[in-house]
């Protein structure tokens, strides 16, 4: 298909009207949620290090504002056009309501590879950006609130937010006009491992589903299932990390270098430094090598996680894909087609659009922590602590007994910051599945997890449209 006949952006639109046939929605409410509300496309000059003066294509597009602020990252990447991140600001808006995060969707790119830009020029469009962002109030903690995204992270976020806070001298909230700052500068603990962490919940509560697992042929828990993983980047690693920490057999991970496998599983940590210090994940000690990388995605094995790429799997080779389930860590990482191919042969596929919901849902709560202006856990640790000691000693007083040092420490322990981030994280992930399975359940004529996540999406949107009272 030629780059002028397809568009991502109605691609989201058929997959969210083929989920819209199961709801019970007016059609013109279902016209409004799938409308991009505003799209903001903005031109500005930069003067480069050698003195040229580039012209900057850039864009901010928010889908909806049922709920306020809207949200979603900005990109830095050359592939950036008006009708990707349309589609980008439109899953956003359907991301949120699945999480129960109180936001609209929204996007923002520049068309830039930020690989042939200085730290200094970097700086200079970002800035920029975000003025030009700030002269349309097109950002703000109760407007629209960016997060990083390809190409982007906490530097530039740390620029955005100083940005923001110079043009607008005095506003108290200010730190909450973007999310995934440094904790220097009001980011929240717990991000980095957000989406990796969300995905392992996700998964780990299906497979705590005893009659869905039945289905597979699988018994319930993740405890001894074995795993392969798509990518050691950040949301692969921490991934595979949390899956071993919980009992399950990371058999396979595989990098654009090749892959390695072994049945007696891996660590990822080791397999990381591995790949520091020989410059490739091949020859780690223990482990056989696959050469081809993607033969990794087609061993048999119990759960499949891609978490690099799009469209990894896909006409060529989803017949050959053996995992019974799927959860889908990257953006889009199955094609139409593999997804028709691999429903029919029922594999279970839990889908991205809320699966690596993780960085959005710990997003919220650094925002909630900018406007609150105290860290989680400041005010109630040390109660916690004095309380849990007080117990503890009646407890031993009573009984005659002892708990050892460890069990002490543990029990003693008061939340800190990234403990109620994990906690919160948790609630979200396991909510989210449920409520999406519970749909699914309720409407066999529902073909996927997919699509029973998308009508999830549309009737929590729907919902809140009436409740504003535009459509009485
Ligand atoms: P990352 O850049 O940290 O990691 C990606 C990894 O994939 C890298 O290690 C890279 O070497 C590897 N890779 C590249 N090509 C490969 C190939 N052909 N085969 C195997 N491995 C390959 O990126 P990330 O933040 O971990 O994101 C991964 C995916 O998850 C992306 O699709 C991203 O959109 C999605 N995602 C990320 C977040 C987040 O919070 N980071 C949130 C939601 C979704």
């Amino acid at each position: 298909m030629s780059n002028e006949q397809y568009s991502f952006f109605h691609n989201v639109e058929r997959s969210f009207d083929k989920a819209a046939e199961f709801t019970k929605w007016d059609k013109g409410l279902l016209e409004q949620i799938k409308a991009c509300n505003s799209v903001y496309r903005m031109r500005f000059p930069v003067k480069m290090d050698d003195g040229r003066i580039e012209v900057i294509e850039a864009y901010r597009v928010q889908h909806s504002q049922h709920k306020s602020p809207c949200k979603g990252g900005i990109r830095f990447s050359e592939a950036v056009d008006q009708d990707e991140v349309m589609a980008l600001a439109s899953l956003m808006t359907y991301k949120c309501a699945i999480v129960n995060v109180p936001f609209g969707g929204a996007k923002g790119g520049i068309k830039i590879n930020p690989r042939n830009y200085s730290t200094y020029e970097l700086e200079k469009i970002t800035r920029r950006y975000t003025s030009e962002l700030v002269k349309k109030n097109f950002i703000g903690p109760g407007i629209d609130v960016p997060a990083p995204d390809y190409g982007t992270g906490e530097r530039e976020m740390a620029w955005i937010v100083d940005t923001y806070a110079s043009l607008k001298p005095g506003e108290i909230d200010a730190a909450g006009c973007v999310t995934g700052k440094p904790v220097s500068q009001g980011g929240v603990r717990g991000r980095k491992e957000a989406t990796g962490l969300g995905v392992f919940y996700g998964v780990r509560e299906v497979c705590n589903m005893a009659d869905r697992m039945k289905k597979l042929g699988l018994t319930p828990g993740v405890e001894g299932k074995r795993v392969v993983v798509q990518g050691l980047g950040n949301v692969g690693y921490h991934s595979a990390k949390f899956f071993r920490e919980h009992g399950s057999i990371v058999i396979a991970i595989a990098e654009y270098e090749g892959a390695i496998f072994n049945l007696n599983g891996l660590n990822e940590e080791a397999v990381f430094q591995h790949r520091k210090s020989t410059g490739s994940i091949l020859n780690f000690p223990g482990a056989t090598n696959i050469v081809k990388s993607t033969d990794a995605l087609e061993l048999e094995c119990d759960i499949l996680i891609p978490a690099a790429l799009e469209n990894v799997i896909n006409g060529n080779n989803a017949d050959r894909i053996k995992a019974k389930i799927i959860g889908e860590a990257a953006n889009g990482p199955l094609t139409p087609e593999a997804d028709a191919i691999l429903n029919k042969k029922g594999t279970l596929i839990v889908p991205d659009m809320y699966l690596n919901a993780g960085g959005v849902t710990v997003s919220y709560f650094e925002w909630l922590k900018n406007l609150s202006h105290v860290r989680y856990g400041r005010l109630e640790k040390r109660f916690t602590e004095n309380m849990n000691s007080h117990i503890l000693t009646q407890m031993e007083s009573l009984t005659g007994k002892t708990v050892s040092d460890a069990e002490r420490k543990f029990i003693m322990h008061g939340a800190e910051e990234v403990d109620l981030v994990h906690s919160g994280l948790e609630e979200t992930m396991i909510t989210a599945t449920q409520e999406i399975i519970e749909i699914w359940d309720k409407n066999p004529e529902i073909p996927d997890m997919r699509t029973a996540a998308y009508v999830c999406a549309i009737n929590k949107v729907a919902i809140s449209y009436n409740e504003l009272g535009i459509f009485p």
